[in-house]
């Protein structure tokens, strides 16, 4: 019987395929990002990124997520934390999942650079979204909500840019310490 390629567990009817060979139902939902992104052309080094990615997420267990902002930011209200999970689609650095206590939340900027086509007339563009925080080494992250430029007139487009004034609008609400629960 044929085996999943990243747990080893035997594969019965229920199995996807990759670009190595395939994998189980509950490590399908861990790579594909809870059924969001497709694996077919995902090689087997890619697939054990994601999933290590995922399992060091896992141990981070005593984060309850109490809010979250899609897979882009979490929110444990109880402990007054926050994480990012840093996935390699929405950052640009090679970073494991990070928490970070609501009390060194500083400002946050939204950044859309368009450019336009003049071939086409479209104008395309890149949404990012930077958390400063404010520690003895001061520190920012990145999310980029839109990494390789879209049509800005696009739905996909203007989806980020609500979710980017979202980000920006609970960072500041914990700055200013009304968090309504
Ligand atoms: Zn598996």
């Amino acid at each position: 019987m044929r085996k999943c390629l990243l747990c080893n567990a035997p594969l019965k009817f229920i199995k996807f395929k990759c670009r190595d060979g395939h994998v189980c139902k509950s490590c399908y939902e861990i790579v594909s990002l809870n059924f969001t992104q497709t694996i077919k052309s995902k090689s087997y080094e890619e697939l054990i990124q994601l999933y290590k990615h995922h399992d060091i997420f896992q141990e981070e267990n005593s984060f309850e997520i109490t809010r979250k902002i899609n897979q882009l930011i979490l929110f444990d209200d109880s402990r007054k934390r926050f994480c990012l999970p840093n996935h390699p689609k929405y950052s640009n650095e090679n970073l494991k999942p990070e928490i970070f206590p609501f009390s060194i939340i500083g400002c946050c900027t939204i950044i859309e650079d368009e450019e336009i086509l003049n071939e086409k007339n479209k104008c395309l563009g890149t949404i990012k979204v930077t958390i400063f925080m404010k520690q003895e080494n001061p520190v920012s992250r990145d999310i980029y909500l839109v990494k390789n430029p879209i049509e800005i007139n696009s739905i996909a487009f203007k989806t980020m840019q609500i979710l980017a004034r979202k980000i920006k609008e609970e960072i500041e609400t914990i700055q200013n310490g009304v968090i309504s629960c």
